[in-house]
């Protein structure tokens, strides 16, 4: 019982994160700086190399990247089970995954009971990948002081 509470609980914060994402309400470094010109930095607080775009933190950034990895691999399975196509590029993962496994695909049929776990999947990876985001912004901020 708890279990599947959990479960769902976990499930429904993963949507708002993703659907934040979607929406472009993602606070990340690249945002704080379109609106803050002159006092905000757009670079990764994290890997500090990059700009922290949605596309550099969901699949680039080098310090999410075990995090990222077996998740991105559970998603790719089942794209290939399902015989869909594949992303190529780390922006191609970046939409698919917004949407769900969805961008990539014509079809657009059926897709909401075939595509039910994938789904679940993708919600999951944006989910933990921003869990970690968070954590570990938390803790460096905690060494601050
Ligand atoms: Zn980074």
């Amino acid at each position: 019982m708890w279990e599947a509470c959990h479960g769902k609980t976990y499930l429904g914060e993963g949507t708002t994160t993703r659907m934040r994402m979607l929406a472009e309400r993602y606070q990340l470094q690249s945002t704080h700086a379109r609106y803050n010109q002159y006092t905000a930095d757009p670079t990764c607080p994290l890997c500090l190399k990059e700009p922290e775009t949605i596309t550099h933190f969901l699949m680039e950034c080098a310090v999410l990247e075990q995090t990222r990895r077996p998740k991105v691999s559970g998603i790719l399975a089942q794209l290939e089970g399902r015989g869909l196509k594949t992303p190529t590029t780390a922006h191609e993962w970046c939409l698919t995954i917004l949407n769900g496994g969805r961008l990539l695909q014509t079809t657009g049929v059926q897709l909401e009971s075939r595509l039910t776990k994938l789904e679940t999947a993708c919600i999951r990876f944006c989910h933990t990948v921003h869990i970690e985001r968070d954590t570990r912004i938390d803790s460096m901020l905690m060494d601050k002081f």
